[in-house]
């Protein structure tokens, strides 16, 4: 058996699975598809994760929890996961590149962004179109951008690309926002910002980059045109769990179902972190589901002698 543990995906709660069950003498591999940290990579601030510096972002936070997984010995591959299959002593994993074998797996695979099929949406995703503000704010110097959304995370974003931006432009469905005051009041006041509240988006249009969108004010039904060079979309994250459907219980949003021990229905399989179903996703509910997790893969491993 070439692992004791695979963990798919590098995020908070794979990266603390990592370091709970190396610091506990298993083999561990993590197998992450893109960059290390998952969502915390693109966040530009933790202010809320215990301990943590102030004024400290993401990505250090990232950065310091790999190292802890590197000093236990955690090795670290540049995969898919694609699936995995039951054998009389663990699993067989496919990725994007080999098969390998493992006792046991922990599933920490994250959220991902939605994206909701406004028209022009897909034709123009990545020339112009962004769901990432932190990621992609500073291709909008000096432009005019538009904000699909009104949660906090819409009104975080907006503000942070007026730093980029000459106009931030917030599309918003209702005629208030709901949470954070503070923030909201911050949007109001700032002067780069514009917005359009109980408006819809209809179309986002360009050949090869964004050049304008198609805006519905709901209450008239009068459809316009704004001419824009960036328009960003924040619908909210979508669980990474399309490859166990069939496999593995989900609920009716596709986040996996655990027990409080984060076992799935399968022996030896666990799941951590944002993939779950739970009710609060951050980063301190990640990593205690990735240390409960990599715990009991380790007790399923002693019972297995
Ligand atoms: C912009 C932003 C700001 C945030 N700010 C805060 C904050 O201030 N405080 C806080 O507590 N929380 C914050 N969060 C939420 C927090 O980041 C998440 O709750 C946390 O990252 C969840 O960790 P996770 O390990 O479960 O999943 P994720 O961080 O989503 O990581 C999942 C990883 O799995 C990888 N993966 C997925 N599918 C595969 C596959 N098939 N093969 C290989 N790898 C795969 C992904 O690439 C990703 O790296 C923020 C999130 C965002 C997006």
């Amino acid at each position: 058996m070439t692992y004791d543990l695979i963990i798919i995906g590098s995020g908070p709660a794979g990266l603390t699975a990592g370091l709970y069950a190396a610091r506990g003498s298993l083999k561990v591999l993590i197998i992450e598809k893109a960059g290390i940290g998952g969502q915390i990579a693109t966040a530009r601030e933790i202010e809320n994760y215990p301990g943590a510096p102030a004024n400290s972002t993401g990505p250090d936070l990232a950065e310091r929890m790999r190292q802890q997984c590197v000093e236990f010995g955690v090795e670290f591959s540049t995969r898919t996961y694609l699936s995995n299959q039951e054998t009389p002593g663990g699993f067989l994993v496919q990725t994007d590149a080999e098969t390998l074998e493992t006792k046991t797996i922990i599933i920490a695979t994250g959220k991902a962004s939605k994206s909701v099929g406004y028209k022009g949406e897909q034709e123009l995703r990545g020339m112009g179109v962004s769901y990432c503000a932190v990621c992609d704010a500073n291709f909008f110097k000096g432009l005019r951008v538009a904000v699909i959304g009104g949660d906090d995370a819409a009104l975080e974003d907006s503000l942070y690309l007026t730093k980029f931006a000459k106009e931030v432009v917030i599309i918003h469905q209702q005629d208030t926002f709901k949470g954070d005051e503070v923030l909201q009041k911050k949007v109001m006041d700032c002067k780069q910002i514009e917005i359009l509240d109980n408006t819809q988006l209809e179309e986002i249009k360009g050949s090869g980059m964004v050049a304008s969108i198609c805006v519905k004010d709901l209450k008239t039904g009068k459809i316009c045109e704004i001419p824009m060079d960036g328009v960003f979309i924040f619908a909210g994250l979508n669980p990474n769990t399309e490859m166990f459907v069939g496999s593995l219980q989900r609920n009716a949003k596709g986040y996996l179902v655990t027990d409080a021990e984060m076992r799935t229905s399968i022996p030896g399989l666990f799941a951590a972190g944002d993939v779950r179903e739970k009710s609060l996703r951050q980063v301190v509910t990640a990593t205690a589901d990735g240390a409960i997790a990599a715990f009991n893969a380790i007790k399923f491993i002693d019972e297995l002698v």
